[in-house]
């Protein structure tokens, strides 16, 4: 992975969506493929490999919602060109969402009170992945993006396709993608999967034997009983090592569509600057004299004095992967949370309670105490952010926390959640 490092930022960016590009091209052709097989390989070299552990920091960087829905009905006097203009997109896209609808010889005439749809993933580029424009009332047509050509294909439908909520669980046996796949859950749904739980879980190390997922996702059928689409997840609960990491969809604001755990946190959450309450920062990131060694040393970390047995936070969701004597570091706790950060917290008086090699945290969660353990002059945090394996500033982190549900939507999520469950709880029943 060296090479990243070689190339400039704006080269990096251009160089990931080529990837991003060709792997999207790799997945829609996996989806026609009949040999399974084939299939997985090619989902898990693509999901474990590059798509998720070079997007994550994007996603990180990125506080709107994942995905914004926006209704749009005709007005006297509007043209396809004003209604494209108003949509928040730039002049590329925006001349392809026109060229593509002109294009389209049944949609001619634009009346009155016609209905449009428009889909936005933000976290592409390009964000309309799909726009549904309604012909009259029986028929719509709808125009899903080929993200390998960068165009749109359109399909003429009649709005009577039936919308259905399958629910699918398993124990995994050997991996996640393979006990999926034979449950007959399609591609892009297990890459929606995984993409959610990037920020959580480490795809390559976290799965174990006998870890089990389960999940409530969308079908649709038409009238022979095909499916001919998929659509969103809306449940989905990832049990590993016996710790439930639960997401639930939820459209906050109006059609901003995102995924909370059962707490009514954004699963979109990332690491803490501060893992630490009531402390001052005394030492950043950064050269400096060390106060034992007394020569001009690199500081890899940040400290932050306070007082003998504060309590220290898991800045982020992960597993631990060492909590024990670290030399100079004293006793330390180093926590992997994705294929891109881990973070290390050293010189603590004590560990937490059951915080041990392998167990999983959740933010927030209190891993140890201050303390003054190993190469120190008082009781103080050493936190350090390691970012693919370099140690970085983790004050100078642009990562939002995570975005917290609070009053009236805090609220509705409550009943939008209970609403999930006791639909959970019929489709497990009809199982039976
Ligand atoms: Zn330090």
């Amino acid at each position: 992975m060296k090479i990243f490092k070689l190339i400039s930022l704006r080269e990096y960016s251009l160089f990931f969506w080529i990837i991003l590009i060709s792997i999207l091209g790799i997945l829609t052709s996996t989806i026609y493929s009949k040999n399974k097989d084939d299939q997985l390989e090619k989902i898990e070299s693509t999901l474990e490999n590059i798509y998720l552990k070079k997007i994550l920091k994007e996603i990180t960087e990125n506080l709107e919602p994942r995905f914004t829905i926006i209704n749009y009905k005709t007005t006297t006097g509007d043209t396809y060109q004003s209604i494209i203009n108003n949509l928040e997109i730039n002049k590329k896209e925006k001349k392809l969402l026109l060229d593509t609808i002109l294009k389209n010889k049944s949609l001619k005439i634009l009346k009155v009170n016609q209905k449009f749809i428009f889909k936005f993933d933000n976290l592409l580029d390009q964000k309309v992945i799909e726009f549904r424009i309604e012909k009259d009332k029986k028929n719509e047509i709808i125009f899903k993006k080929d993200l390998t050509s960068n165009t749109f294909v359109s399909r003429e439908i009649e709005k009577n396709f039936e919308k259905k909520l399958v629910y699918k669980e398993t124990i995994i046996t050997n991996s996640l993608y393979n006990s999926a796949l034979n449950l007959g859950i399609k591609p892009n749904i297990i890459i929606e999967f995984a993409r959610l739980y990037g920020f959580q879980v480490d795809f390559q190390r976290d799965i174990w034997k006998n870890d089990s997922f389960q999940i409530i996702y969308e079908e649709f059928i038409n009238e022979n009983n095909k499916v001919v689409d998929t659509g969103e997840i809306i449940f989905a609960n990832l049990k590993l090592q016996n710790i439930d990491l639960q997401l639930y969809k939820y459209e906050y604001k109006k059609n901003k569509i995102d995924y909370f755990d059962e707490n009514g946190k954004s699963i979109r959450k990332t690491l803490m600057k501060t893992p630490i309450n009531g402390a001052r920062l005394s030492s950043s990131y950064g050269k400096r004299k060390h106060p034992i060694l007394g020569y001009t040393k690199m500081h890899t970390g940040t400290d932050f004095a306070a007082p003998m047995g504060t309590p220290i936070m898991a800045s982020g969701d992960g597993k631990v992967t060492k909590a024990g004597w670290c030399g100079g570091g004293g006793n330390c706790v180093k926590i992997r949370h994705n294929s891109t950060y881990q973070t290390v917290y050293a010189h603590m008086s004590k560990f937490g309670r059951g915080i041990k090699k392998g167990s999983r945290v959740k933010q927030g969660q209190i891993i140890g105490y201050v303390g003054s353990t190993g190469l120190s002059t008082g009781p103080h945090l050493h936190y350090e952010v390691i970012e693919n394996g370099r140690k970085i500033n983790s004050q100078k982190l642009k990562l939002p926390s995570g975005k917290i549900l609070k009053g009236k939507d805090r609220k509705e999520f409550e009943v939008s959640k209970i609403k999930i469950d006791v639909l959970k709880s019929n489709l497990i029943s009809k199982l039976n």
